[in-house]
């Protein structure tokens, strides 16, 4: 398998390279050459199969080879050892047809899990085999730092450095990142906003003279087309568990950067019978307008209660561009061209095809906390306000009654106890118990100047392996 640019002016890469590259050399992101599909039978087949056996199953042919099937089987083993559900990603219904996809039994209580506990096993084995070390560097407002923290903690040929906000994540996501003591996790709290932080990233990206020969930076952002392809597997096995493949069912997924819809989408495209897709947004609504209005135009970002899609720009959109343009690179290149400077226009094909493939439905924060409370109400169930605004959004856009609704929980409520509290619960919602001490764990972080001399030297003067 070949994975090539959604500019199509950067080499094709193999399966190995593409889990250690990031952005492409002509500012694209990688995709297959060609997607893996399946029949109705093969997909009937894997009925009863556990999360593990059923991974191996989606993701075997995109690494095509390039590690031995056993060697996979095990990666895939070790990553979903950390849940604590044995279930991986237990479904609950909430109504008629309405489900909620857990996917928030891993170590750090967000779906961000699925792909960094599997992205670090395969990092290091990758790594391992071509006796070679790196330097994952990665920003973070909240759930990635802290699972890609989590997903690399043991690896032995990774140094991680993750740089948040100082004084602006909240404690519970702060802790998560901050009391992991392995030598090679650091925290990094610059003196600075999210943006700040990501630029750091970034120009570090660009410049890497400041490591040592021979090491390179890794990105564990979902443009690594890793994180995206473990993603694939939960739409697989929400749907066999709900009598997929011989019925369709639909998918409502809370969404930032398009990563995790995008995986929605691909299992589509590999033959998984799905009726609607739910682009569910918060007041940073790039997506809905884009969709419901082709206006994809960036405004300001605004600061919500779901923090976790706080996000102008969806970098993964590009990925989905590059299918509603027939992947033709040059018009990719040319749209974000445009987007740079402002605000890009799909053409009337792109557009139409786009809403066949998506709803889309955007839901302010006043909005998602009756959510909250409405289905608390009726249930006793209780939502994350992430989690909130997906329900909503399927509610909203359902067409069809009789077709199975799966509701994507990205998060554990107990992560976000702003949200819940002001959605009128009078305790904060418990962390589970493998957590519940983390208020009383050690923490280390350095806080360093938003200066990128100093922080390079941090990190120079701080690799561990
Ligand atoms: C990252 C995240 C999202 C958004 O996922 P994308 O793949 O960026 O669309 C939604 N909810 C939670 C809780 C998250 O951590």
């Amino acid at each position: 398998m070949k994975y090539i640019s959604t500019r199509g002016q950067a080499p094709s890469l193999s399966f190995e390279e593409v889990v250690l590259t990031g952005l492409a050399s002509d500012g694209g992101l990688y995709v297959p050459e060609k997607l893996p599909e399946f029949s109705r039978e093969e997909i009937a087949s894997w009925a009863g199969l556990s999360y593990q056996e059923l991974a191996f199953k989606v993701m075997a042919p995109f690494v095509d080879g390039e590690i031995p099937d056993d060697d996979l089987r095990g990666l895939i083993d070790k990553a979903y050892q950390s849940f604590r559900h044995q279930g991986i990603a237990p479904l609950v219904q909430t109504g008629h047809n309405e489900w909620i996809l857990e996917l928030f039994q891993g170590p750090t209580l967000a779906f961000k899990d699925f792909a960094l506990q599997f992205l670090g096993h395969l990092l290091d084995y990758i790594l391992k085999k071509r006796d070679q070390k790196v330097v994952v560097m990665g920003a973070t407002s909240g759930d990635t730092g802290s699972a890609a923290i989590e997903g690399c903690r043991r690896c032995e040929n990774i140094d991680i450095f993750i740089l948040h906000p100082h004084n602006r994540v909240s404690n519970v996501q702060r802790r998560q990142m901050t009391t992991v003591l392995e030598d090679n996790v650091h925290n990094i709290a610059l003196d600075g906003n999210f943006d700040d932080c990501q630029n750091m990233v970034k120009a570090s990206f660009a410049d890497q003279s400041f490591l040592p020969e021979g090491r390179q930076l890794v990105a564990v952002n979902s443009i690594n087309w890793a994180r995206i392809m473990a993603q694939i597997v939960y739409y697989f096995y929400a749907s066999l568990a709900l009598g997929g493949p011989h019925r369709p069912v639909s998918f409502s997924v809370p969404t930032g950067n398009f990563g995790d819809i995008f995986a929605g989408y691909l299992a589509k495209r590999m033959g998984l019978p799905i009726d609607q897709l739910v682009i569910a947004t918060n007041s940073n609504d790039i997506l809905h307008r884009a969709i419901s209005n082709n206006d994809h135009s960036k405004q300001e970002l605004q600061h919500t209660l779901s923090p976790s899609m706080d996000i102008m720009v969806s970098s993964n959109f590009e990925r989905m561009l590059f299918d509603l343009y027939d992947r033709d690179g040059a018009a990719i290149a040319k749209l974000m061209e445009d987007f740079k400077s402002g605000a890009m226009h799909l053409d009337d094909k792109a557009l139409a095809q786009a809403r066949s493939l998506f709803a889309s439905h955007k839901v302010d924060d006043d909005r998602m906390l009756e959510v909250i409370r409405e289905v608390f109400e009726n249930t006793e169930y209780l939502l994350d306000p992430h989690t909130a605004i997906g329900v909503d959004a399927a509610r909203a856009t359902r067409k069809n009654q009789d077709v199975p609704m799966v509701c994507l929980a990205t998060a554990h409520p107990a992560k976000f106890p702003e949200a819940v509290q002001k959605a009128g619960q009078e305790e904060d919602p418990k962390l589970p118990h493998h957590m519940a001490d983390l208020f009383d764990r050690e923490e280390r972080y350095e806080v360093l100047p938003n200066d990128a001399t100093t922080v390079h030297e941090f990190m120079r003067s701080h690799l561990a392996c």
